[in-house]
């Protein structure tokens, strides 16, 4: 999955894509990203507890400016909270989008949102776990190790309502995995043993987020 790699590509809606169908996401990251939070406002992050976190967020059935805001506005947040990935839920929005600006385990950077996406079931034989560290800006300053499939499929739609596919190996399969988690209110210390959950919410409590975060009062 080098950038490098000559694809012929083909621009459908807002997307280039490449020649199995899935996002060219690896492209002008800076200048898309920096074009995205300059429209945008940062907004301050929910955290653990704040029920928008806990349940499954509403599709989305209107493709219209205040959309577009919205992801600018999450490209925005993203950023003042040193995030690779956001979901809109984490900014108290409940709507099934995501944004993210991750790095893969090839040090390959990946910009790009999705909305309304789905998580693909993987054949067994493509379900390699990868045990790793992770966290999240819900559960600031806490991090766990937690194994998941090294490798990731969503689709989903762009700001046009035009079908989108992502697909991301390694940390970036994660981090796709993690947001749209996050879509279906669940949040990574979820799927951690009793134990490690405890030990994430301790690390939470004991430390000062860096960025504004949502009361929970
Ligand atoms: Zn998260």
């Amino acid at each position: 999955m080098a950038s490098q790699q000559e694809t012929d590509q083909q621009v459908t809606g807002t997307f280039a894509v490449d020649d199995e169908g899935f996002v060219v996401d690896t492209e002008d990251c800076e200048a898309r990203e920096l074009a995205h939070r300059e429209r945008g406002t940062s907004h301050p992050i929910t955290v653990v507890g704040n029920p928008v976190l806990h349940q499954e967020c509403q599709d989305v059935t209107e493709f219209d400016a205040g959309l577009a805001r919205l992801v600018d506005d999450m490209f925005a947040s993203q950023h003042t909270a040193e995030g690779v990935g956001l979901a809109a839920n984490q900014i108290g929005v409940d709507r099934k989008v995501f944004v993210y600006d991750c790095p893969d385990d090839d040090g390959v950077r990946h910009t790009g949102y999705i909305i309304n996406p789905v998580l693909a079931e993987l054949p067994p034989e493509r379900r390699v776990l990868d045990s790793s560290n992770e966290g999240c800006l819900s559960v600031p300053t806490a991090y766990a190790e937690l194994a998941r499939p090294d490798y990731a499929e969503v689709s989903g739609v762009d700001l046009d309502g035009n079908p989108v596919k992502l697909r991301g190996t390694g940390y970036f399969a994660r981090c796709l995995q993690h947001e749209t988690d996050h879509l279906y209110g669940r949040l990574y210390i979820d799927r951690l043993s009793k134990r490690d959950r405890k030990d994430a919410l301790r690390q939470m409590a004991e430390g000062t987020p860096r960025y504004e975060v949502v009361p929970n009062d």
